[in-house]
């Protein structure tokens, strides 16, 4: 027999960009529930570095882009919820640390890059004094080098965070039992499992990252189309107990810093360096082997007085998973596709996940959704909680 149960929102992703959506919407008293098909996290958030960016890398030419101005608040939002007095609570999440360097190397053109790019931003950046460097730097390098006001999360306790919250509200699906009903309006009617029960909502909202392709397609749903920009990234277990979390400035006039650098444990609690950046980038076009040598050349060339002689390495390829632009540019924005009562919704930084969901938040209440319109309902009981994934770099 069918069984239809009514509720505000269903959510369908459970990365950083769901699980924020998930905590936001309830918050403000919305019936909503999130479906996860893999491990929380799993693709692009669990493997991001975790930096809550204040704009600096889009301005190293010197230049304001939209993305700058977009993304130059967010440190100052997400300080507020890690100290529990934001729109979202996240007192549980980690903070790996809260100054990110910026090292503009030894030409006179990263000089300048660095330069103009925190004139461009001036509030944000500070020159360090070589009294005050990080260990890592201190008496090793020569300067300038810059604090930027971006800190960085350790993303597993960033999504443990989210999901503890609202443990009872995530459910795991398996596509194989469930279908989503489209409406005769290009939107949904129904979530429908193969149990006969059927979820009826009054918004839907995909926030499934790189799986939002082929949901759109498997149920005919074409609402917008996405990009893909992969990325290589490279991951480095070492001894060096000083952690490291900077951005080098490379000597070309290029928006990309040459490596960034973020510092991690692995499951034994062996530091881990995690580099993106340019040679990330590059790396697409590299094989592994190619990849790990650049980058170790790369490393003892920046860092001589490193010893990296028993270090492992590896590399992870992901891509990055966002709204289709003119060209597969980088997106300025978050993105939200609509169409009727569906949402397709990437975030483009993890960074700017809040202000997604105050966009999808704010689109609801356009369309006259308002929360509590649904009467509380317990969720269908057949269904399973998911785990938060893995990182990349716990087996290394
Ligand atoms: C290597 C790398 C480093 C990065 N570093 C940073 C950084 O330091 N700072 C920053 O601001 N941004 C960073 N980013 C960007 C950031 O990680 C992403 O913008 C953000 O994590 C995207 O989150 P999301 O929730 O949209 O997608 P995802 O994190 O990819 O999550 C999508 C979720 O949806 C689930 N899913 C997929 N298909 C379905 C389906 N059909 N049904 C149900 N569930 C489904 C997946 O299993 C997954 O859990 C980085 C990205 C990469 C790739």
């Amino acid at each position: 027999m069918t069984e239809t149960v009514k509720t505000d929102v269903l959510i369908f992703g459970g990365g950083v960009a769901g699980l924020w959506l998930l905590n936001r919407l309830r918050n403000a008293g919305y019936q909503a529930w999130l479906f996860e098909q893999d491990r929380l996290g799993t693709g692009q958030s669990i493997a991001s570095q975790g930096m809550i960016h204040g704009g600096i890398k889009y301005a190293l030419g010197g230049k304001l882009t939209t993305a700058t101005t977009t993304i130059a608040d967010m440190p100052a939002h997400w300080k507020k919820c890690l100290a529990g007095e934001g729109d979202v609570d996240l007192r549980g999440c980690n903070l790996l640390s809260k100054d990110y360097y910026m090292w503009p190397r030894n030409s006179i053109r990263s000089r300048l890059n660095a330069f103009l790019g925190s004139k461009a931003l001036e509030a944000k950046v500070s020159t360090v004094e070589k009294a005050d460097y990080p260990d890592f730097f201190k008496d090793r390098i020569s300067g300038p080098l810059y604090r930027l006001q971006d800190i960085v999360l350790d993303v597993p306790s960033l999504l443990s965070t989210l999901s503890n919250a609202q443990a009872e509200n995530i459910f795991s699906i398996d596509w194989q039992q469930a279908r989503l009903v489209p409406d005769t309006q290009g939107g949904i009617e129904c979530l429908e499992f193969n149990n006969g029960q059927r979820i009826q909502a009054q918004q839907y909202v995909f926030t499934c990252g790189a799986g939002a392709e082929a949901l759109m397609k498997d149920f005919d749903l074409p609402i917008t189309t996405m990009q893909r920009r992969p990325l290589r990234m490279v991951m480095v277990r070492h001894t060096i107990n000083e952690p490291l979390y900077v951005h080098c400035v490379s000597d070309r006039l290029s928006m990309t810093p040459e490596v960034t650098i973020t510092s991690h444990k692995n499951a034994a609690g062996e530091p881990v360096w995690y580099l993106g950046g340019e040679i990330a980038e590059q790396g697409i076009h590299q094989t592994d082997e190619e990849l790990i040598k650049a980058a170790q050349a790369k490393l003892r060339e920046m860092f001589p007085w490193c010893d990296l002689e028993n270090a492992s390495w590896a590399t992870l390829a992901i891509d990055r998973a966002e709204e289709k632009q003119a060209g597969g540019k980088r997106p300025d924005d978050i993105s939200i596709a609509q169409n009727n009562n569906l949402m397709v919704c990437w975030p483009t930084k993890l960074t700017l996940a809040p202000n997604l969901a105050n966009q999808v938040l704010a689109r609801m209440q356009d369309s006259g959704l308002t929360a509590g319109s649904e009467t509380p309902v317990q969720a269908p009981v057949f269904l399973q909680h998911p785990q938060v994934a893995a990182t990349p770099w716990e087996q290394l």
